[in-house]
């Protein structure tokens, strides 16, 4: 008889990473984030749904006349501007559309698919297939979207890799329930936390949560003995969180709970342009990208506190 498999929403896989982990890694992102970033740089894992993407530089609306998604809506969602510079989307329509018949009119990739349903086996052999490439250190990683919201799905497949001995990572936000969180974390090797913010308010005004879960959650996984390795993450965002009071008391809290590395990474719009292809008006349009080099006043205050802090893409594995 066969065992009923659990499937899990994926938007992406991407293999030979080596940001995200020790040695080279597979990246799976999966679907549905309780959080939303509004520097976001993917945020067609915020919905635990599918949901379609429109990439307008691939469009051959205006150049070619191609209207073949505007027909294929069964709910008319797509129509013309009136000045004529191409087609438009009533994304609320789309928001309860499953079928999402307009991707499959599309011969041109412009109109796509973000999220697709995949078993545990299924997984499973694309991560068996990729470990010939990742050598001794590597393994796969899982990020998001926030990885522990599906947590059937999770569980079953890091269980299944730890029965085929591949390195586990995961890169979280621990905006979760913390008796799953320890439960699923006996099955990581490796985890990237963020700390976005220490000041519960100003958490929420740019996540949309705030932070008090999260930090309860790193105290609990750090008093819990977990014998993995812990990074803390901070994006780092001019006027929001890069002040030299929140950076003290990110250190202070750190050091009272014993934590020893954090990267911190230096904002980027890289995301942009997927914001616009989901419909929405990305926050951080007139902010410029921060150079590196601007971090090392706040990575003095980790260092002198004893604690290792890494800039961009330096963290050693
Ligand atoms: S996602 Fe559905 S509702 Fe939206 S344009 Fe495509 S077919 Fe129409
Ligand atoms: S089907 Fe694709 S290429 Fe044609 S108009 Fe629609 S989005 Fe553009």
């Amino acid at each position: 008889m066969m065992l009923k498999e659990n499937k899990g929403l994926v938007f992406d896989i991407q293999s030979y990473s080596v940001h995200d982990g020790p040695g080279c890694r597979t990246l799976v992102f999966l679907s549905g984030c309780p959080l939303r970033c509004q520097w976001c740089a993917n945020p067609e894992g915020w919905e635990y749904r599918r949901r379609p993407m429109l990439r307008m530089s691939k469009c051959v609306h205006l150049s070619q006349g191609c209207t073949r998604c505007l027909r294929a809506c069964p709910f008319e969602a797509i129509s013309r501007y009136s000045d004529g510079t191409g087609i438009m989307i009533n994304w609320t329509i789309c928001a309860s559309c499953e079928t999402m018949e307009c991707t499959e009119a599309c011969l041109h990739e412009a109109l796509v698919v973000c999220g697709k349903w995949i078993s545990e086996s299924e997984l499973m052999r694309i991560l068996n297939r990729d470990r010939n490439f990742w050598g001794a250190r590597g393994g796969v990683t899982f990020s998001g979207g926030e990885p522990f919201l599906q947590r059937d799905f999770i569980l079953a497949v890091l269980k299944k890799c730890k029965e085929a001995y591949i390195h586990t990572a995961v890169e979280t936000t621990a905006y979760t329930d913390r008796d799953f969180l320890l439960q699923a974390m006996k099955y990581i090797d490796f985890a990237f936390i963020d700390i976005k913010h220490m000041d519960p308010e100003r958490h929420k005004e740019k996540t949309g949560v705030t932070n008090e879960i999260i930090l309860a959650n790193i105290v609990a996984l750090v008093t819990s003995h977990w014998p993995g390795r812990l990074v803390i993450r901070m994006p780092v965002i001019e006027g929001f969180n890069d002040s030299e009071d929140n950076i003290i008391a990110t250190a202070d809290f750190m050091k009272k709970v014993g934590l020893k590395e954090i990267n911190l990474l230096p904002f980027h719009r890289l995301g942009e342009s997927k914001w616009r292809q989901l419909g929405m008006d990305y926050p951080y349009s007139e902010k410029e990208g921060i150079p590196e080099e601007v971090l090392g006043p706040l990575q003095d205050i980790f260092l002198e506190r004893d604690i290792l802090c890494y800039v961009g893409h330096d963290t050693p594995f």
